[in-house]
């Protein structure tokens, strides 16, 4: 006769990192217990569980040789864009966005079931990759919800607005009408939370910011953006240079940060990707305020961006996510790659090797994450009544991660997503044994090279 009747699955493992309270702890063969609506309910050590829980209809899951850690959150990717990994590489981000990224997506993102199949597609090499929620930002929401509902991930959907026209929206206004209504149509989705997602500074202007920033806080949800990603943003826009398309829109010489705090848009639903540019007073800015930055250091290096000053952002109190970007940019959807990459950029950027050790990598990629999301009371660390989103990662069994000395640093700088067996959100298994458990993965690489094909056909001329 169990004690918790509501005990659903009881996953025995080696470790347990649970994040909070403390990024460092771990537990050693210790058991996460999740009751039937997939929320945690207890946290014991094995033989305890053993003892609480031997009803026959709980299930028991053993990893002897797993860390189990809260599920990796991806604070900023274009799910959409996956259907274009690979198109083009190696070339700024303006060269980039202009000549392949904005030709392709005025083609094919209104066409039915590309934005679908992306974000399938990423979604699937997210889950299997320990990512149990993202932040997207792209055209088209209602079909990256099909997705993410099919998939059993869980999304904050970006609602879309850029300053122009495209199958979707003629203006600015037109996004954001469109953007209403689709909050509505979504509202009410298992696992789907939305933002406001105006594209960048120089690509929306200071009113339709203003107006968007009156909605995040009204809708008390976030407001997803590109900020501070070149150093052309930043300079172009403090001088007001017009006619450098990286000039922010706005009729005010100042650095585009300086400008979103006069709009009244930096606060603590602000998720700003990037961030890659700041001032000391622009880092005191973002603290005190409680902004959210995604630091996306694979997509940042890739296109030779600059250098995140991770450290100091930390040291100062700015709560600092994980990004991978885009599979475009990336060119993967790997969060073992960015918290690694994260670990030691941060260090040779400060000439620290103590800054950003592995337990904060992981913090970034999980709490941190979901703070960005605004979810940091459901998602983001291993406690009592938060979701059973939830990664066995195996350690110690493979050359590659063996010895274990202490699980956080084979975690961060020597596994790998490979190394990845079980994967739970709310509570329901979608990863056994390394393999997806409801989606078809011939289905997913069959539309990815059909949109492949239809894009080289099409988009011969352009690139
Ligand atoms: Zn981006």
């Amino acid at each position: 006769m169990s004690m918790h009747l509501d005990a659903a699955t009881v996953i025995c493992a080696r470790w347990v990192a649970p994040v909070a309270p403390d990024a460092t702890l771990i537990y050693e063969n210790y058991a996460v217990v999740l009751d039937s609506r997939g929320k945690i309910a207890d946290l014991c050590a094995i033989p305890e569980a053993t003892e609480k829980y031997s009803d026959s209809a709980i299930e028991f899951v053993h990893l002897p040789n797993h860390l189990l850690i809260p599920g990796l959150v991806n604070a900023h990717t274009h799910t959409g864009m996956t259907l274009m990994r690979g198109k083009a590489d190696d070339e700024p981000l303006l060269t980039w966005l202009h000549n392949t990224v904005w030709p392709i997506e005025g083609k094919f993102t209104h066409r039915e079931r590309f934005c679908h199949d992306g974000a399938l597609l990423a979604a699937a090499e997210m889950l299997i990759s320990g990512t149990t929620a993202f932040a997207d930002m792209y055209w088209n929401p209602i079909e990256a919800a099909e997705a993410v509902e099919r998939a059993g991930i869980r999304a904050l959907l970006g609602l879309i607005c850029i300053g122009f026209p495209s199958h979707f929206a003629k203006s600015e206004q037109e996004y954001i009408e469109n953007g209403i209504r689709i909050a509505e149509t979504l509202k009410d989705k298992e696992r789907i939370t939305l933002a406001w997602a105006p594209h960048a500074p120089y690509t929306v202007s200071d009113s339709a910011l203003k107006q968007l920033g009156q909605l995040s806080t009204d809708m008390q949800i976030p407001l997803h953006v590109h900020l501070h990603e070149t150093e052309d943003e930043c300079s172009a826009s403090a001088k007001l240079e017009t006619t450098n398309p990286a000039c922010h829109r706005s009729e005010h010489a100042a650095r585009p940060l300086s400008n979103f705090d006069r709009l009244g848009l930096v606060n603590s639903r602000l998720l700003a990707a990037h961030v890659v540019h700041t001032t000391d007073e622009e880092i005191s800015l973002l603290a005190n305020s409680g902004a959210n930055v995604v630091h996306c250091p694979s997509s940042n290096m890739k296109l030779a961006s600059g250098f995140c000053r991770v450290s100091d952002m930390i040291a100062a109190g700015v709560h600092v996510a994980l990004g991978t970007d885009s599979a475009a940019s990336n060119n993967s959807l790997d969060m073992f790659s960015e918290m690694r990459a994260a670990a030691l950029l941060a260090k040779n950027v400060s000439r620290d090797p103590t800054t950003v050790p592995a337990a904060t990598a992981l913090k970034m990629a999980t709490l941190n994450g979901a703070r960005a999301l605004g979810l940091s009371d459901e998602l983001g660390s291993i406690e009592l009544g938060k979701q059973g989103d939830l990664v066995a990662v195996e350690l110690g069994t493979r050359v590659h991660t063996a010895p274990v000395f202490h699980p956080l640093s084979t975690l961060v700088y020597s596994a790998t997503r490979e190394d990845v067996r079980e994967v739970w959100v709310g509570g329901k298994r979608l990863v056994s044994n390394g393999k997806l458990l409801h989606l078809d993965v011939a289905e997913l690489l069959v539309s990815a090279e059909q949109w492949m094909s239809q894009m080289t056909k099409e988009m011969s001329s352009t690139t």
